[in-house]
């Protein structure tokens, strides 16, 4: 009997090419109709990158992606407060990568399709139920658009894999209700613009209340095409509307707040400006959940834990439960046993990580600096000290999993490349 997986997102995918590694047949129905590569960019860490690797997948990675060299923190007048090696240069054996969010996703369903055949992955399939049975379980199929039942299928385990709303979870914790919005928005876009300081570093500067993150995703000629996104933190009374990823922002929102962001390492009004378009949407996580797993049905990636995008951190999680659980369901069989195996090893390390980025994880080095020095500095040493900062940017990577040591000598998850 199979394991059914519900979604096709990075972490449904991932957890597609790790069964078929483990030699674990499985099948996934996917909500959508067709898969196109949608969102803008994300990081994967290298304790993410590690698995894809050990997926045979390296080569895809470099094609969608690039190595990312630095993390470089700035006040909001321009000023460099911390800045660290990222990826190999810091000594990890596996690099990290800013990536494209659809592009990967495409790279990991045609890596699936390669290796599976197309029947792996049935789209326009939404599973809207399920109920056990003596062999496992029997998921209700739907077409979200036109509404029309598509009958069953049956398993051994299903795994929900639907993101952030997951139609599983609110059935598993009926009383939940929606994501939680903490009041900041953002506005994401990519535009074509100078390489700036290393070509490959991630930017943070500003504070909580106004923030502009930006990174590479890919070399354009002698230019880089900046992924961004600016953030703000709302009054009470601003309405987030819904949750959609390709919902369109308009500058007028948002660019005033960073009309005097030029500084000499990036102009940041004239990215803004730049950008091909612009979405909107609320940063929303969810509550740690206490339990995953209920018999055959359990939780994976962004339906397990949604967080926010702070610390890089959400993909590269779901990808590391896709092979725990990968790892589980061969070693144990596809049952119960091995679904909460993996729920016990992923769910505490995860749910630590949800409340961390809560408290605006690594990110909170900015507002410790602005609270010290709202003006800015002539010397960061005197606002806060190397040791201070070096202690810093430690405890949200031990929290994160990503310990240099600890990753480059624990033994693999599964096994492979
Ligand atoms: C369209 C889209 C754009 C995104 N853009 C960004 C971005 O720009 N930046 C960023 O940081 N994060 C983005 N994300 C979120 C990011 O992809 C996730 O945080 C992370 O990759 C974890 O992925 P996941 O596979 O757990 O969930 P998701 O990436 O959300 O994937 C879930 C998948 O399940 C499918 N699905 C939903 N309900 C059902 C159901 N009942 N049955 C079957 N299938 C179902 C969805 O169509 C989707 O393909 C985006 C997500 C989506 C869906």
């Amino acid at each position: 009997m199979s394991v059914l997986i519900a979604g096709a997102g990075i972490a449904g995918l991932t957890l597609g090419l790790s069964l078929h590694q483990a030699g674990v047949p499985f099948r996934i129905f996917e909500a959508v109709s067709e898969l196109r590569p949608l969102g803008v960019g994300i990081n994967l860490q290298p304790h993410a990158a590690r698995e894809l690797f050990e997926l045979g997948l390296e080569a895809e990675l470099d094609q969608v992606g690039l190595r990312t060299e630095e993390v470089a923190y700035f006040s909001a007048q321009g000023q460099l407060i911390w800045a660290e090696p990222r990826g190999m240069l810091a000594g990890y054996r596996w690099p990290q990568y800013s990536v494209h969010r659809g592009g990967l996703q495409m790279a990991l369903r045609d890596a699936l399709i390669a290796r599976c055949g197309p029947d792996a992955i049935r789209t326009g399939a939404a599973v809207t139920g399920w109920q056990e049975t003596s062999g496992g379980v029997r998921i209700t199929l739907t077409n979200r658009k036109t509404g029309a039942a598509l009958g069953h299928a049956d398993g051994a385990v299903l795994i929900a894999c639907d993101g952030i709303n997951s139609t599983i979870r609110a059935q598993l914790h009926p009383d939940e209700g929606p994501a939680q919005w903490g009041g900041t928005m953002m506005w994401r876009g990519t535009t074509v613009g100078p390489r700036f300081r290393t070509g490959r570093t991630v930017s943070m500067t500003g504070t909580k209340q106004v923030k502009f993150v930006a990174y590479p995703i890919a070399d354009i000629g002698e230019h880089s095409l900046i992924n961004w996104i600016a953030d703000i933190h709302m009054d009470d009374a601003y309405e987030w509307r819904q949750q959609d990823w390709n919902r369109q922002g308009r500058l007028e929102d948002f660019l005033p707040r960073f009309a005097d962001w030029s500084f000499d390492w990036l102009d940041i009004p004239a990215v803004i400006r730049g950008a091909e378009a612009i979405y909107e949407y609320p940063m929303v996580d969810r509550d740690p959940l206490p339990r995953w797993t209920f018999g055959p049905v359990t939780l994976l990636g962004d339906a397990a834990h949604a967080m926010y995008p702070i610390g890089s951190n959400g993909a590269s999680q779901g990808i590391l439960d896709a092979r725990v659980l990968a790892r589980a369901l061969r070693d144990k069989g596809p049952n119960a046993n091995a679904l909460e195996a993996y729920e016990e090893e992923r769910r505490p390390p995860v749910n630590a990580l949800v409340l961390a980025n809560r408290g605006d994880g690594p990110d909170k080095i900015l507002d410790i600096v602005a609270s010290r020095a709202p003006d800015g500095f002539d010397d960061i040493d005197t606002v806060m000290s190397l040791e201070e900062r070096e202690t810093f940017a430690a405890g949200y990577k031990s929290i994160a999993g990503m310990d240099i040591e600890a990753l480059n000598t624990r033994p693999s998850i599964l096994g492979g490349a």
